[in-house]
């Protein structure tokens, strides 16, 4: 699932890519992937728009468009955006011929010889076939802007630029902005009686974290999962500000973590997985204290930590 990395990587992406073109339409396989406004109203008012900046907010991606709009999309578990060059046509004959298939699969993507395929990326015409695109926004200049989602959990919206407070309800400070530090957390946390890693999942105390930077997070600072998220002291709440800080740093360096569905806009795995130091390496030795990491299902999430080194108990 993305989280914060995956989405600020794919938006900076966008940033040198798209700022300034138009978007001339958007053509929507699978209606629920819209959720704001109704699908006639979205397909209206999407049309002729200029792409005028790209942000990031949380784990959405926000793009901002003319008319005090802006897009927004949540990937939730396997959504993905892809920018195709110029020259790939789009195949909608299953939705007659196989509707149930249609429904899964989506359209199908076919290059011309006349494509020219960005350098470095990992478009093919096989992979296409796997793409289960749910939303194709046709840029003027020709390229297309895929939204991709195998499970159809992710949400695209569209929303007047004065209703942010209502599209992004929920969403704590931005981590990895000025404003953010460990006094803000402390507040954050203060009579919180959850435990600290469901906190952080929540979205509220701190936007943008998911499983995989949780876990790591909670590691770099030493403290156990299920560690009452007000019984923190103020060191611990000063190394949780600064792993937060860090393991988001790192992974949008490392242009983000692809152990499942999560590709770039041109396709391309994240190598951020080849990083992590407790998540999914249950069975393997910490590399601080060399006790074997260990995985508990915490709100039905898989949770990894060191046992030798993130104890329950404080003496
Ligand atoms: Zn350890």
């Amino acid at each position: 699932m993305p989280e914060l990395p995956e989405v600020e990587y794919t938006a900076r992406q966008l940033r040198s890519s798209v700022v300034g073109t138009t978007i001339r339409d958007a053509l929507v396989f699978w209606e629920r992937t819209i959720g704001h406004p109704e699908l006639a109203t979205f397909l209206l008012k999407v049309a002729d728009r200029r792409i005028e900046a790209i942000r990031r907010r949380g784990k959405y991606l926000v793009l901002d468009l003319e008319g005090d709009l802006f897009l927004s999309i949540h990937r939730r578990m396997t959504g993905n955006l892809f920018l195709l060059p110029a020259g790939w046509e789009i195949d909608t004959s299953l939705r007659e011929t196989d509707p149930v298939a249609w429904s899964t699969r989506g359209p199908s993507f076919l290059a011309t010889s006349a494509v020219d395929l960005v350098e470095g990326s990992s478009y093919s015409v096989d992979l296409a076939k796997t793409w289960y695109c749910r939303v194709c926004f046709n840029l003027a200049d020709g390229r297309r802007l895929l939204y991709t989602d195998p499970r159809k959990f992710g949400r695209i919206e569209l929303w007047p630029r004065d209703c942010e407070a209502v599209a992004f309800k929920g969403v704590g400070p931005e981590p990895l902005s000025t404003a953010f530090n460990a006094k803000q957390l402390t507040q954050a946390l203060a009579g919180r009686k959850s435990a600290i890693k469901q906190v952080l999942l929540a979205q509220e105390a701190v936007a943008g974290l998911g499983n995989i930077y949780a876990d790591e997070a909670l590691y770099l600072a030493s403290i156990h999962p299920l560690r009452r998220a007000d019984s923190l002291s103020p060191t611990e709440i000063e190394l949780l500000y600064q792993g937060i800080v860090s393991v988001l740093t790192l992974g949008i360096e490392h242009g983000g973590t692809s152990f499942s569905g999560y590709r770039d806009l041109w396709g391309e795995a994240g190598d951020n997985y080849d990083h992590m130091k407790v998540y999914q390496q249950d069975g393997k030795r910490c590399l601080r204290c060399g006790a074997l990491i260990e995985r508990i299902v915490l709100a039905q999430r898989g949770t990894h930590f060191c046992p030798g080194c993130q104890k329950l108990t404080v003496e």
